[in-house]
């Protein structure tokens, strides 16, 4: 952040569709300032509604949170699809000058979630980042019988891409 950009790159690739769990895994990959914060196959599906609503929301996560909650959920969580077993908490904030604060948070053994790095990105580069997963997630999903753990899921990323698309 010292004078220079910020770079922030997250991936979803190579997504899959695990039909016993009903989740969506894809292989993850994020970059912050030339750094590789995550780089691993994981299930997308249940943090992506709060990831897509961060783009226009302040976001944060609880330690654990139901499925109706799904704005307080950590974006990325393990491949079982279970938040409470593993996942990777953010907090996003938006700041007035068109930036994103987006803090790495660390579950701790106490079931707290202590603050770790913290990077400054530019909205609109979020945006058209997390507008591209939405839409790849959106016709993902669309021929498949998915019956996902929060029942919304693909109408809640549908009114955030369309946000996204068609800002007032
Ligand atoms: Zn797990």
């Amino acid at each position: 952040m010292f004078g220079g950009k910020t770079l922030f790159n997250l991936k979803y690739e190579n997504m899959s569709f695990h039909s016993e769990l009903q989740i969506i895994h894809a292989d993850v990959t994020l970059e912050i300032d030339n750094q590789i914060l995550i780089d691993e196959p994981l299930c997308i599906d249940v943090g992506l509604p709060a990831l897509l609503c961060s783009t226009y929301e302040n976001t944060g996560p609880v330690a654990i949170a139901t499925s109706e909650e799904w704005d307080k959920l950590p974006f990325l969580v393990c491949g079982c699809g279970d938040p409470e077993c593993r996942g990777y908490f953010f907090k996003v904030k938006h700041t007035q000058t068109q930036m994103v604060k987006w803090t790495e948070l660390e579950l701790t053994g106490d079931g707290n979630l202590r603050e770790m790095g913290e990077y400054e990105i530019p909205l609109t580069e979020y945006r058209s980042q997390i507008f591209y997963i939405g839409i790849q997630f959106i016709d993902f999903v669309e021929h498949l019988n998915y019956q996902p753990y929060y029942k919304n899921t693909v109408q809640t990323a549908k009114k955030w891409v369309d946000r996204i698309a068609n800002p007032l």
